[in-house]
């Protein structure tokens, strides 16, 4: 097969707010705008960003769950729109989610058995024989034990469950598991162990992951390509390891800043600077990120910077640290990039910008 496995062309999604029936123009949340990337078999693109800013709603666009705005998702090369409905069934099939929250997403009445072998279920009649046989092998798959086939939910640890979750996904053979906080609600030791699982998953079977997390200190480890998602858009797309070593996009830069990482190279000087996420129903003119950006510029606040592809293989949408004459040259000239650090990146969303000297 040629091609990747799954490309995404100018997604967007717009949620109508209310009936709009005085107005003329109806108010939109502007949920994912002009969102493009591809990925090949067996790789794993991971999709960050702080919350409300998309990423959910580019997973269940992808599982058709909602139809898009405009766009268009196409797999092997074939348009998802255009796909009949038995065509589309079968790729179903071929790409399954994990959740966050395994209390939720697992019914509490079935055996973690009945649990894992049931998506094969809505497919083919299994004999007792064959039901049992799946069910231990999917658990050992996710380095559980075939006796827990008999347990329920609630008799499970969280990683445990999680554990069913993957289990659960891969019960259907798929060429790519979407997984959208997967570990987000798990202590980090048990973090570790589920990420590891999916790479040897991923290793061992080839599936390719979308791994969505607001927390860019989890996918260092697991993603080829990272995916940088800001109010909708994404501002940075880079292969894993360039951007960790070398971030771009100043929201990029704060977001790895502010992953707890042990890093003493790392710690910065910081002063709290405050900055709510806008809304995506009125985002900011220009760059969406001005408002919060210490090296906005005025160009910044009239203009969208375009993606701007780097000779590193990466693409940013930054007028200061991308500018359009610099494509594919390389990316910073050491020396002219002012570092940001955030110090701490908390629930209300809080943006706590320092800058170096
Ligand atoms: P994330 O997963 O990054 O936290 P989401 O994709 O869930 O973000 O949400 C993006 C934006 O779209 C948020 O502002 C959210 O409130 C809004 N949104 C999500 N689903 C709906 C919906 N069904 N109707 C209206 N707005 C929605
Ligand atoms: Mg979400």
């Amino acid at each position: 097969m040629s091609g990747p496995l799954l490309k995404v062309e100018s997604l967007t999604k717009h949620y109508p707010l209310g009936a709009g029936l005085l107005k003329k123009t109806i108010p939109v949340v502007r949920a994912v705008e002009d969102v493009s990337f591809s990925v090949e078999a067996g790789e794993t693109l991971c999709i960050v960003g702080e919350s409300g800013c998309g990423k959910s709603t580019v997973a269940r666009l992808l599982m058709r769950l909602t139809d898009p705005t405009a766009g268009r998702v196409l797999i092997d090369g074939a348009d998802v729109a255009g796909l009949r409905k038995h065509e589309l069934r079968a790729w179903r099939r071929r790409m399954q989610m994990v959740f966050q929250d395994p209390y939720s997403s697992l019914n509490p009445r079935l055996t973690a058995g009945q649990i894992i072998t049931e998506p094969v279920e809505n497919f083919e009649r299994l004999s007792r024989k064959q039901r049992n046989a799946l069910a231990a092998d999917l658990l050992q798959k996710v380095g559980m034990s075939p006796e827990m086939m008999n347990r329920l939910p609630s008799e499970l640890s969280g990683g445990q469950r999680q554990r069913l979750g993957i289990a659960r996904a891969l019960s259907l053979n798929p060429s790519l598991i979407i997984a959208d906080e997967a570990v987000s609600a798990l202590d980090v030791s048990v973090q570790a162990q589920i990420l590891n699982l999916l790479l040897d998953l991923q290793q061992r079977m080839g599936i390719a992951f979308i791994f969505i997390s607001h927390d860019l200190g989890v996918v260092e480890h697991i993603g080829h390509h990272v995916a940088v998602m800001y109010l909708g858009r994404i501002v940075e797309l880079a292969p894993c390891e360039a951007l960790f070593a070398r971030p771009v996009h100043p929201y990029t830069e704060a977001l790895i800043a502010a992953a707890p990482v042990p890093d003493p190279t790392r710690v910065r000087q910081t002063a709290p600077v405050e900055g709510e996420v806008p809304s995506p129903v009125n985002p900011p003119s220009g760059c969406a990120f001005h408002p919060r950006c210490p090296l906005a510029i005025e160009r910044c606040q009239r203009e969208l910077p375009p993606l701007v592809p780097m000779a590193d293989g990466r693409v940013v949408a930054c007028h200061v640290r991308a500018p359009v004459s610099e494509a594919s040259k390389q990316p910073i000239v050491a020396g002219i990039s002012q570092p940001v650090a955030l110090r701490q990146w908390n629930l209300h969303n809080q943006l706590f910008v320092g800058i170096h000297g």
